[in-house]
C-alpha cells in the first residue's frame, strides 16, 4: 500500500497543479482547445478507483500536448473518475462508479452516483470518448470491450494497438445494475470506447499501449473534425479485431462461491472443466467451452465467505464469434 501511494500520489499532484491552470469547471478533469477544429474527444482513468494504469499515460499526453510534442487541432478533455477510491486502493467505494450513469439510478445517493452526476455534463460535451481501464487479475492480452456500435467500432479499430475486441448485441446492457460511461455517451449517439489495458496498477506496458492509443485517437480527432477524412476508411488501414462475446455469466450466487486459484483472462477452458465451488459444496463447472474474463477473488472472511458487496458474477466466459459483428445491426 504504502509503495502503491508512492507511485501515486506525485501523478494525482501533478494532475491537480495543472488543473488549477487548465479547469473546465468539472472537478479532477483538464480541458485543452487548439481551436482548428470543432471536435472534442474525452479521454479518462480511474472511474475504477485502483485501475492506475493509465495515469502516467494520461500525464504523458498532457505534457506532451503542451510541450508541442503531440500536436493536436481540437478540444481534449482528460478526467480522473474516483480518486477517492484510487487512494483507497479500492475499486470504488460505495458504489461502482461505471454503473452509476445515465438516469436508471436517480434514486442512488452514494458518492459515486454523485460523481456521476458531475461527469454526466462534461461527457454531453464529448463526440468521441475513450475510457481506460484494467483487469483484476493477470491478462494475457489488451483488449476493446463495449457493446457493438458501428462508428465505436470504426474508432477503435483506427486506434488500434490492441487486437481484441470484446462485444455484444445492441440493448444487451453490460451489467443490470446500470450504465457504464461509455454506454452513456453512446446512449447519446456519440462514440463511446472502454478498452482493457493489463492488469490493474502501474506499469510500463499500461503506460505504453495507453500512451499509444491518446496519440493514435488525437491524430484520428484531427483527420475527421479538421480534414473530414471518414473513420470507416481510416480504420481499414489496420487489420480486422478477433471478435469475442459473452456466452455465459456465472453468478456470484452465495458468499462461499469460489474460483480455483490463479484463473487469468484469456485462459482458455473447456466444457465440464472443475473451476471452484458453488455455495459451500458444489463443484463449480464451466458449462460451456470458452475464455476466463474478469475473474473475481474478493476478500474472504476466516470461514471462506467472500466479505460484502459481492460482484455480481464470479466470472464471464467469452468465446469467439464467427460471423463479424457488423452483420448484427
Ligand atoms: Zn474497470
Amino acid at each position: 500500500m504504502e509503495d502503491y501511494l508512492f507511485k501515486l500520489k506525485p501523478y494525482l499532484n501533478e494532475f491537480q497543479k495543472l488543473e488549477k491552470k487548465f479547469e473546465n469547471g468539472v472537478p479532477h478533469s483538464i480541458s485543452l482547445d487548439y481551436k482548428k477544429h470543432l471536435g472534442h474527444i474525452v479521454f479518462s482513468g480511474l472511474i475504477h478507483g485502483n485501475e492506475v494504469g493509465s495515469l502516467p499515460a494520461l500525464l504523458k499526453s498532457i505534457d506532451d500536448l503542451l510541450s508541442n510534442k503531440l500536436k493536436y487541432g481540437g478540444k481534449v478533455t482528460f478526467f480522473l473518475g474516483n480518486i477517492d477510491a484510487a487512494l483507497k486502493n479500492v475499486r470504488y467505494l460505495e458504489a461502482d462508479l461505471n454503473r452509476s450513469f445515465g438516469n436508471k439510478n436517480s434514486m442512488q445517493k452514494s458518492m459515486e452516483r454523485k460523481r456521476a452526476l458531475e461527469i454526466m455534463p462534461l461527457l454531453n460535451r464529448a463526440d468521441v470518448y475513450f475510457d481506460f481501464h484494467q483487469t483484476i487479475m493477470p491478462c494475457l492480452k489488451p483488449f476493446y470491450i463495449f457493446e457493438m456500435n458501428e462508428q465505436s467500432y470504426y474508432w477503435a479499430r483506427a486506434a488500434g494497438v490492441a487486437q481484441t475486441f470484446v462485444t455484444r448485441k445492441k440493448g444487451s446492457s453490460f451489467s443490470a445494475a446500470g450504465m457504464c460511461s461509455d454506454e452513456y455517451v453512446r446512449s447519446l449517439g456519440k462514440v463511446g470506447v472502454t478498452i482493457e489495458l493489463s492488469e490493474k496498477g502501474f506499469s510500463q506496458e499500461s503506460e505504453n499501449i495507453c500512451y499509444n492509443i491518446i496519440k493514435r485517437s488525437l491524430f484520428l480527432m484531427d483527420k475527421v473534425y479538421g480534414n473530414k477524412f471518414s473513420i470507416k476508411k481510416l480504420s481499414h488501414k489496420n487489420g480486422d479485431f478477433e471478435f469475442f462475446s459473452v456466452i455465459h455469466r456465472e453468478p456470484f450466487s452465495s458468499p462461499a462461491t469460489k474460483l480455483k486459484e490463479g484463473l487469468a483472462n484469456f485462459n482458455k477452458v473447456t466444457k465440464g472443466m472443475d473451476l471452484g465451488w458453488k455455495d459451500s459444496q458444489k463443484t463449480m463447472i464451466s458449462p460451456k467451452n470458452g475464455y476466463i474474463l474478469f475473474p473475481k477473488y474478493p476478500t474472504r472472511n476466516s470461514e471462506g465467505n467472500a466479505i460484502p458487496p459481492l460482484p455480481g458474477e464470479i466470472f464471464v466466459l467469452a468465446d469467439k464469434i464467427k460471423e463479424h459483428p457488423l452483420l448484427w445491426e
